[in-house]
């Protein structure tokens, strides 16, 4: 079930460049709320710096994006007057990466605040301002016709004078590339419906993400009900008149779907939760496919998915289905083996239909009962050796030797909630501070219910120095229950690893230009280095080295190390296929043809990737699917970068997982280059071949 969303805001492109006039960039940290350096950048030194990057009021919200807007648009007026002879790298590239940090640093925190905080008078300024930002930035600098012929001149007469670095050339190919996927080569009518509809789809964007944060569907239930779940679980629930009030998230879910005996029980709740945000979500989403596709078509492109693909390591949605295509038999073949394992000895209580497939919301409850049967696998007994404190030390121990890095929790005060705690990222060597880290681990009413690494400041190396980064990891694992510490299951085991493996990224991958730092990667790339890194809880040595027992301190015994190796191996196919499933229906969502019936094609993928599963056609679970929002066509890219970052791994293996030579190659070849080299040249770099499909092959067992 790896389907993390990964939200690292996408400014597109951005421009601006220095002009004859000195703009006055050294900023009151009243205006600013955040210090900067003298071209603008978000500067951090101390934890102050760093509690002061998350907003605390609605008036400092809407203070701080006038600022940013205000220091922009200085800078672009800065570049359009600038004289013909002035024009270079620094009054160009330059001046535009600056106008990017002005607006992205603002957008990516609205984001957390949106998703994140509890208040919701904030949430809505943020709301507001987020929309504001991203139409100032659409206009003023992708749209603006002058600030493109600037630009035009520049590449054309200056750039080919000046000694661009290879990491330059790519900025200004991608700045021109952005400006025409804006429709600045077109006619002006043309170059303005394109601007009205990019508009309307990020208000689009918006509201669909917000009526699936706000969607408060509960289940209100007996205990009878709920038989099968954990007591102290049941009683960390909220109560209304003695019964259990259930909240549509991922803990709740997982547990009911998991081990709730009660079948009424787990059909009602996955009803529920695949109808998040139905019907509110489905005119929101399909005028967004509409208007998508029509500023696509604008752009000579046949569909929205080939425009979104277009600048990725794919390049065409034809190889992004020949991938899924040719994987699909592979991942079938597997998943019917595992589906007659599974099936074998079902539990009371659960029949097979007629025509022989297992009802949705029994699949996961059967999957429990088959993996206590055949693997003795109890992720309940499992979790007691990963309570989250030592856990989260230990899979943080491994970063720091691979990636020799210091990493320590230091004190806050006033952020969003009191669960926020921060970790402090050093060199191990110099002592440098490369970055900050946020986690927000426990579920809470209106956060954003999955897990995802949220962009902040980025990491940037500028004149000799290095700036570190601020993010935040928004998590929903299991809080603690009454005497129990919060016990990790071995999914949330992953998934922090995972999510932590974004927030390494963005630690070490400091560039120079801030629109080529960190995750700003092609998106079909960026999920390589997590993914990747989710190999190492494969790895009896490392389930050893991070595993403790709650009341005895006990390391996970050898026993249940092999069940779960063994169980891994389980369970692929179906996973695989389920991906394809959802890439498919996203790339078709998105592909050519007129008004599209979203529950047909949800249906004919469902089936297609899932034969052995009923298919409920009272769910409308894309309504909550926010990756067609946030990944648009490009979902296929999980499983694109999942199967690339195999061969990766295996490579890093062959010289040892907590090796920190292997881990300093891996930052030079990929991590530490950020976006600033094609993704497909730093995998060969880093490779010294073309990757290859074998080692993902041999994993899945296909
Ligand atoms: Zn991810």
């Amino acid at each position: 079930m790896k389907k993390r969303i990964f939200l690292c805001v996408m400014v597109g492109g951005m421009l601006g460049f220095l002009a004859a006039r000195v703009v006055p960039l050294i900023v009151e940290k009243e205006k600013s709320y955040m210090k900067r350096d003298s071209q603008g950048y978000v500067k951090i030194e101390n934890v102050q710096d760093v509690c002061a990057v998350y907003p605390k009021t609605v008036e400092e919200i809407s203070a701080r994006s006038e600022y940013a807007q205000k220091q922009a648009a200085d800078l672009i007026q800065g570049i359009l007057t600038c004289p013909q002879d002035r024009l270079s790298k620094d009054t160009v590239l330059g001046v535009y990466d600056r106008i990017v940090s002005y607006v992205q640093v603002e957008r990516c925190v609205l984001e957390l605040v949106k998703m994140a905080y509890a208040d919701d008078a904030l949430r809505q300024e943020a709301d507001k301002q987020y929309v504001i930002l991203q139409n100032f930035f659409m206009e003023q600098v992708e749209s603006n016709q002058a600030l493109y012929e600037i630009f035009k001149t520049y590449a054309q007469n200056v750039a080919p004078q000046e000694s661009l670095s290879p990491e330059e050339t790519r900025l200004l190919k991608t700045i021109m590339d952005d400006f025409t996927r804006a429709g600045l080569a077109l006619s002006e009518t043309d170059r303005l419906r394109v601007l009205e509809l990019r508009k309307r789809c990020s208000e689009l964007e918006s509201i669909f993400q917000r009526l699936v944060s706000e969607d408060d569907s509960k289940l209100i239930l007996s205990k009878e009900q709920l038989a099968g779940i954990d007591e102290a679980f049941l009683a960390s629930l909220p109560k209304e008149g003695g019964l259990y009030v259930l909240a549509m998230n991922y803990p709740v879910q997982s547990m009911v779907m998991s081990y709730c005996t009660n079948q009424e029980t787990r059909k009602a709740y996955y009803k529920l939760f695949a109808n998040r945000a139905y019907p509110a979500n489905v005119p929101v989403l399909e005028e967004l496919i509409a208007k998508r596709n029509e500023f696509a078509q604008l752009l000579g492109f046949e569909s929205y998915a080939q425009y979104d693909v277009a600048n990725q390591m794919v390049k065409t949605p034809e190889r992004a289905w020949e991938f899924e295509n040719n994987l699909l038999p592979r991942a079938l073949e597997k998943s019917q083996q595992e589906f007659a394992q599974l099936t074998e000895h079902l539990p009371e209580g659960i029949q097979l239909t007629a025509d022989g497939k297992l009802e949705r919301w029994n699949s996961g409850y059967v999957s429990t009962h088959f993996k206590k049967k055949k693997y003795s696998i109890d992720e309940h007994a499992f979790a007691e050796y990963f309570p989250m404190q030592s856990t989260i030390a230990g899979l943080i121990s491994i970063y720091e030797q691979f990636f020799s890095v210091k990493i320590e929790q230091v004190a806050t005060t006033g952020m969003w909630h009191e669960d926020v705690e921060l970790l402090q990222v050093s060199k191990k060597d110099t002592g440098q501070v490369c970055g900050y880290v946020f986690l927000d681990m426990f579920p809470r009413e209106k956060k954003y219910g999955h897990a995802a690494q949220f962009d902040g400041v980025r990491s940037l190396k500028r004149n000799g120095q290095l700036y570190p980064c601020v993010v935040t990891l928004v998590c929903n694992f299991t809080k603690p229950l009454g005497e129990k510490p919060s016990l990790l299951q071995y999914d949330e085991v992953n998934t922090f690893f995972h999510e932590f493996g974004h927030a390494m990224h963005s630690v070490l991958g400091a560039t120079q230009y801030l629109c080529q730092a960190g995750t700003s990667t092609e998106v079909d790339f960026v999920e390589l280095p997590s993914q990747m890194l989710e190999n190492w809880m494969e790895e009896a040595e490392m389930l050893k080295m991070i595993s403790s027992h709650y009341q005895t301190g006990e390391p996970l015994p050898d026993d249940l190390i092999e069940k779960r190796l063994e169980l891994l191996k389980y369970g692929t196919g179906m996973h695989v296929a389920r991906q394809i499933g959802l890439g498919m229906m996203s790339l078709s969502f998105f592909g050519p043809e007129g008004k599209k019936d979203l529950d047909a094609l949800c249906q004919q993928y469902g089936k297609l990737c899932a034969p052995y599963l009923t298919y409920d056609i009272d769910t409308h679970w894309y309504c909550s699917f926010g990756h067609l929002v946030g990944y648009g066509a490009r979902y296929y890219g999980y499983l694109w970068s999942l199967a690339l970052g195999c061969d990766v791994f295996e490579t890093i293996k062959e010289q040892g997982l907590l090796n920190p030579e292997v881990g300093k190659k891996y930052v030079e070849a990929i991590l530490g280059r950020g976006g600033s080299q094609d993704a497909n040249e730093m995998l060969k770099n880093f490779l010294g071949r073309e990757p290859k499909y074998d080692a993902f092959y041999k994993k899945m067992g296909f």
